[in-house]
């Protein structure tokens, strides 16, 4: 490992005391040390600006770092994200990632899905290699092409929503209409987008049920939902989006684990000025004024940036959370308690 932040496996721990970090007016706080909230603050510092990085707990990295559970120091394992896919490449070459030592491999297969009777499916970056383990199986024709053809609706989803003369995710983003207009008016790509269980769009390309069980995974992920659930199709077009090395919706296995996705963003936030500090839980953020650690120590800054998620957010403004946003978290609040 070359990168700074990696050598301690994302233990920065303090740069100087909390009384001298209070000393400074800070132009902006972050709050949290997660991947988001590290490349926000590599973003800002490159800008001039002066940053502080204030993570809870004493690694950075968030769901994207590095843990060694074992009292055997060898093992060293990504607990929660374990594969990159969705990361960037304007970020990764704007920070310059691959110089400061991100190296990752194309995960190919990209699953194997062992049945009972001992037989698997594999789904291989290479279709071929994929319609030869389907006629291994015995899967119908017509199966085999729902198979692809479901594939592609993915694909042409994100070739429309990423490729064309916007890009949903670097450009401003756009609202439903604009989405609408970006799919060219085409219903069944609407409706994955915005409606869609996973388990009735493959009904519209598959009866095999092996291949639906394989497929169904990749649009539950991370979520409290079943297969039959409104709104799963959109996760498995979440998994589909990103363009990794120019390669499309590949995923890859990072050199080193996925915490040195984190640990190579946090060099890059530190060499561009910004200061992290590890082991800081924020336990308020003042609006105007900065942030209050938990030790009661008052931090000023122009601007506080939450990398916390918005639950924590809320919990940290307590009785100073802005009148629209607590209007909209209680709105979301009542969608959630009628799901
Ligand atoms: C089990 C699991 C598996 C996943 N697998 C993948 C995968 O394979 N590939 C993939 O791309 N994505 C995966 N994800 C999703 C991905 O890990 C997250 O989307 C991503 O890590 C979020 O990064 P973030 O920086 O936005 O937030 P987080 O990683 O949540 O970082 C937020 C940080 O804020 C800190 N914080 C919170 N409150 C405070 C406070 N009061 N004071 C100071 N600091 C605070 C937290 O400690 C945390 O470090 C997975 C997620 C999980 C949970």
């Amino acid at each position: 490992m070359n990168s700074s932040v990696s050598s301690v496996l994302g233990r920065v721990g303090m740069p100087m005391t909390t009384a001298e970090l209070a000393r400074e007016s800070w132009d902006v706080i972050v709050v949290g040390g997660g991947h988001n909230g590290l490349t926000c603050a590599a973003y800002l510092a490159r800008e001039g600006l002066s940053v502080l990085v204030l993570e809870a707990r004493e690694r950075l990295g968030g769901a994207c770092t590095l843990e060694q559970p074992f009292p055997d120091e060898r093992y060293t394992v990504s607990p929660c994200a374990y594969l990159l896919g969705l990361l960037d490449q304007r970020v990764i070459d704007e920070l310059g990632l691959h110089d400061r030592g991100l190296e990752y491999y194309v995960a190919d297969p990209e699953a194997w899905t062992p049945f009972p009777d001992g037989t698997a499916f594999v789904q291989w970056v290479d279709d071929d290699r994929t319609r030869d383990s389907l006629r291994a199986l015995g899967v119908s024709p017509a199966d085999e092409q729902g198979y692809f053809a479901y594939g592609r609706l993915f694909r042409d989803i994100r070739l429309k929503l990423r490729k064309g003369a916007r890009d949903a995710w670097l450009d401003e983003s756009p609202g439903r209409a604009e989405i609408e207009e970006m799919l060219g008016g085409d219903r069944t790509m609407i409706d994955v987008v915005f409606h869609a269980s996973v388990a009735d769009v493959l009904d519209e390309f598959m009866g095999d049920w092996r291949l639906k069980d394989a497929l169904f995974p990749g649009a539950i992920i991370g979520t409290y939902a079943g297969p039959k659930d409104p709104g799963t199709a959109s996760v498995k077009l979440m998994h589909r989006m990103g363009d990794l090395d120019g390669r499309g919706a590949v995923w890859a296995y990072v050199r080193g684990g996925m915490g040195m996705v984190s640990f190579i963003i946090a060099d890059a936030a530190r060499e561009a000025g910004a200061v992290l500090a590890s082991g800081v839980p924020v336990s308020r953020v003042l609006p105007g004024e900065g942030v209050l650690l938990e030790d009661g120590t008052r931090l000023l800054a122009g601007e506080v940036v939450s990398n916390a998620d918005p639950k924590v957010l809320l919990g940290l403004l307590g009785e100073a959370t802005p009148p629209a946003m607590r209007e909209r978290s209680q709105a979301w609040a009542a969608v959630g308690s009628q799901a």
